[in-house]
């Protein structure tokens, strides 16, 4: 730990500045750092995330080596605010602020106006001439103070306003008088005691060393923990503690509060955005509790003030070449910035603002590539409310995060958790008059966001555009009756349960659901993909069963078709006849009893599969095509005995008895069928249906030949454990392929290779590789096999897993580096060396499981030195940006 403990800032110095995150946490480095350059920042210090861990270490204590250095950097506070802090006639009042390296929008607890006491409110009273200022500031301490730092419940002051107000006749806090507010001084103080046990502290040091115990114990609250574990952080020593001296917002109408972005966070346009309160203190602008103005408006109420903050936007932007979020305070006429951090924005508006910035020459291109979240471009892929749709909008709020989301409507955070976990797919819209940190959860497990009060920087608002989420808020017309579980919309009446549709691009609020379409990749978004790929390494491949998708993936700009499932073709089709024939033609080869019938079915069987290879390659002209042969056991094409129906069905459609059809699903059977008969297995046992698959493929190739387009066909044999597995399939491959093309009189190139799943075939690479031309790890299955865990049984302890940490992040969402890593890495270097001793040749290597689009993992199979990646279509722009950032994060460490 290092010596120095407390760091001071203001007036023009800081012995700290923007680059000590981690020491400082974001908002203490930034404070640090505008002090620095020259920007109005009221002095303060900051306490270091070292103390907070050393506090946790010594069993919640301050560590005795931090004392004396808070008190001495509260006397250069003092010197340079000039005002002493306890002194009764002129009080320095401060505001004690949490902050961690990364910013956690609401997390933490600030207490404003400590140090006030009822010596010093009645000084405070003098000195400005203001009491009805001291006293509110006074009776918000109370409140502040006992509900963060002491475990007051923050109702219990509620319900003494609301009480008092009621017994005046009054409406509005504004409303109460001097004599009002000491009345409610008072009985907060009663309150206080009644709940603590002692009275209100009056020495400003003890509420100065409680609030910072304060801030440090809200590092582990239920609250901040929870938001660590969805934002997947870690690794953070802790929160540090700003000590600031106070400026009041709420000192008149020559005063008042802010926040703002310096661009739009939603679109990213390059225009101001934001929201401002006159006579109003902290966090009355995003509590939803007033509904704020909009920035622009600023310019006629306080024309000076407005220049000097564009001034301030302009210079924060050019110092840290990025967007900002800033909080500023004006104190009776003089500005005042309280914070700045890079501003959370969508997915759509982090696009704009990297690409623009960049032909700005604000940044350079990398820099625009690197800046951009992968995951966050969701936002750009995310359906889109169609705008052809007849809709009725019955109301309108503030677009708060764009895209639209239809869904059940529900009332409470408690509500959406408990409906997700029991029906994980329905969409969700969370209803409620305004959000809290204690919602997020709930939040997280919604679709959309809909509230009644609150503005562009409410907690909602913040939290669903970090998440990419659709969201309205501030919908006045919205009336949430929770005992009825209700909501009046402008007249009319929704209950829970019933679907809603918000479109957060434009702040439309809609009854029932509302069709969505698929977005498309131009503009910016095309701009910064391009320069992605001038960086990156890997191909991206798309797993595609159908031609729709190949092409959508294509646009996307898909390199390939890293996995074809071929059992996918059964269960769709042209029309409802055809998807009849399909299934039928596969259920025709397994009940077959003779090789003449079963042949005959895999006659039928072909001219589909050939079908939808010839449309899937001339989607893919000019790129390669992986097909796996066959995968799923045989009875999954097969009508349950819990589908007597169905049975019934197959049996009539294929002229054989119900008997046969339960006979063979008996036969079928098996207990686990993960690894049961499928994959390779089944044309070990049944040549004849790999012959069909390989033929197939071939004609098709020869057919797109034809057409004069070319493709790499991959043939890929799932589920291989022993190398013997894949000589035998191999050369059956080969006999066909030569045995098709001989009969066409055309020959074309195709490739045999394997999937490597079973962790067997990891170890046995080095062999199998002799016989393989290319590799595809596929990590579902190979994460399944790894860990023991049927990815669809283990519902009952998953979310134990995760609270306890025993596994940092699902391993089906995100590679497991440790283990499957190490079977992944180690199976790549084996198969290479034994591809490069036996054949001379480079082993083609890639994958086809779903982590293909977690940026994560795809940073992991670019440092295993993989060739490509393949992942669903709407993931290829986020695999395209991963691997662009993962090639260029390895050269920024390279340089180094
Ligand atoms: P958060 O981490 O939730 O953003 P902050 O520490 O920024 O919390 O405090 C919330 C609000 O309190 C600020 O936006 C600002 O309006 C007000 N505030 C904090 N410190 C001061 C101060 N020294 N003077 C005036 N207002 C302050
Ligand atoms: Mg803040
Ligand atoms: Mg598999």
């Amino acid at each position: 730990m290092s010596t120095k403990h407390v760091y001071f800032f203001g007036g023009g110095t800081a012995d700290g500045d923007g680059k000590m995150k981690e020491l400082l946490g974001g908002k203490g480095a930034n404070l640090a750092e505008m002090s620095k350059i020259g920007i109005p920042v009221p002095p303060g210090f900051t306490i270091t995330t070292e103390v907070c861990a050393a506090y946790y270490d010594q069993g919640k204590k301050i560590p005795n080596a931090a004392v004396p250095e808070i008190e001495a950097a509260l006397k250069k506070v003092e010197a340079a605010f000039g005002k002493t802090f306890g002194e009764p006639a002129d009080p320095l009042l401060v505001s004690v602020r949490s902050g961690a390296a990364l910013s956690m929008p609401g997390m933490m607890n600030t207490i404003l106006n400590l140090g006030l006491t009822d010596a010093s409110a009645e000084g405070l009273a003098k000195k400005t001439g203001n009491p009805r200022f001291a006293y509110d500031s006074y009776r918000r301490l109370i409140d502040m103070f006992g509900s963060t730092a002491m475990g007051v419940e923050h109702e219990l002051f509620e319900h003494e306003i609301h009480t008092l107000k009621h017994e005046k006749k009054v409406k509005l806090d504004t409303d109460l008088t001097t004599d009002d507010l000491k009345e409610l001084v008072k009985r907060y103080k009663a309150v206080y005691k009644k709940a603590v046990g002692d009275d209100f502290p009056q020495d400003p040091r003890t509420q100065l060393m409680l609030s910072i115990n304060a801030v440090f114990n809200s590092w582990n609250g239920n609250k901040a923990i929870q938001y660590r574990r969805i934002e997947r952080i870690t690794g953070l020593k802790g929160t540090a503690v700003n000590v600031q001296a106070m400026v009041f917002g709420n000192m008149g109408d020559s005063s008042g509060t802010g926040v703002a972005f310096t661009r739009d966070p939603n679109t990213g346009e390059n225009v101001f955005y934001g929201d401002y309160l006159i006579n109003a203190q902290g966090e009355d602008v995003v509590a939803g509790i007033r509904t704020p103005e909009p920035i622009a408006k600023l310019d006629s109420e306080m024309p000076k003030v407005y220049a000097q903050l564009m001034g301030i936007r302009q210079a924060l932007e050019k110092h840290y070449t990025e967007m900002q979020d800033i909080e500023f305070t004006v104190q009776d006429g003089t500005l005042y910035m309280l914070q700045t951090r890079s501003g959370k924005r969508t997915g759509t508006a982090a696009v704009r603002i990297a690409v623009e910035m960049a032909k700005d020459g604000m940044i350079d291109e990398t820099t625009a590539v690197m800046r951009v979240n992968p995951d966050s471009l969701n936002h750009l892929l995310q359906p889109q409310l169609d705008p052809k749709a007849k809709v009725e909008v019955v109301a309108q709020g503030i677009a708060a995060s764009p895209g639209g989301a239809s869904g059940i409507v529900l009332l409470s955070a408690e509500a959406v958790v408990a409906h997700a976990e029991k029906h994980p797919k329905d969409a969700i819209i969370l209803v409620r008059k305004e959000t809290s940190p204690e919602d997020v959860a709930g939040m997280d497990k919604a679709k959309g966001i809909l509230t009644s009060t609150g503005g562009k920087a409410s907690h909602a608002a913040v939290v669903a555009r970090g998440w990419g989420k659709p969201c309205v808020v501030g919908c006045d017309a919205v009336r949430i009756d929770e005992a009825a579980q209700t909501v009046s919309i402008a007249g009319h009446v929704v209950k829970a349960g019933d679907f809603l549709t918000i479109n957060g691009t434009t702040g439309d609020v809609m009854i029932g659901k509302v069709p969505t379409i698929d977005p498309t990749m131009t503009g910016d978004f095309g701009t910064l993909m391009t320069w992605a790929d001038k960086s990156r390494k890997l191909k991206i491949r798309t797993n595609a069963d159908t031609p729709a998708d190949a092409a959508k993936a294509r646009e996307f700009g898909a390199e390939g078709i890293g996995l074809c499932r071929t059992e996918h073709m059964f269960f769709t089709g042209a029309d409802k006849a055809e998807k009849e024939a399909r299934i039928a033609s596969i259920r025709e080869v397994i009940l077959a009893e003779t090789a003449d019938a079963r042949a005959a079915g895999l006659a039928k069987v072909l001219v589909f599969q050939k079908k939808d290879f010839i449309g899937l390659f001339a989607a893919m002209d000019g790129y390669p095509v992986t097909i796996r042969l066959l995968d799923p056991p045989l009875h999954e094409f097969l009508p349950k005995d819990d589908n007597p129906k169905g049975q019934e069905d197959a049996a009539r459609d294929l002229g054989v008895s119900v008997e046969r059809v339960r006979a063979r699903n008996d036969e079928l059977h098996e207990f686990n069928p993960m690894m049961g008969f499928r994959g390779c297995r089944l044309p070990i046992v049944y040549p004849e249906i790999g012959d069909m698959q390989v033929r197939a493929i071939i004609e098709a190739v020869i057919e797109v030949k034809r057409q004069g387009k070319s493709v790499l066909p991959e043939i890929m044999i799932p589920l291989i454990g022993t190398a013997d597995e894949l000589t035998i399939l191999k050369k059956r491959a080969i006999v066909v392929a030569e045995d098709t093309m001989a009969k066409a009189g055309v020959k074309v190139e195709y490739q045999v290779g394997t999937m490597i799943e079973l962790p067997r075939a990891a170890l046995m690479a080095g062999p199998i590789a002799e016989e393989a031309e290319f590799f595809s790890f596929g990590t579902n299955d190979l994460t399944q096999m790894t860990f023991g865990v049927s990815r669809d049984d283990m519902n009952g302890f998953r979310a134990a897993y995760l609270k306890e940490k025993i596994w940092a992040v699902d391993p089906f969402e995100s590679i497991d580096v440790a283990g499957v890593g190490q079977l992944i890495d180690l199976a790549i270097q084996k198969g290479r060396a034994s591809r490069q001793a036996k054949h001379g040749q480079h082993l083609k290597v890639g994958i086809c499981g779903e982590h293909g689009g977690d940026p994560e993992s795809v940073f992991f199979f670019h440092k295993v030195g993989m060739d490509y990646v393949s992942c669903s279509p709407f993931r290829v722009p986020i695999a395209r940006l991963a691997a662009a950032q993962a090639a260029l994060g390895q050269k920024a460490e390279g340089n180094k």
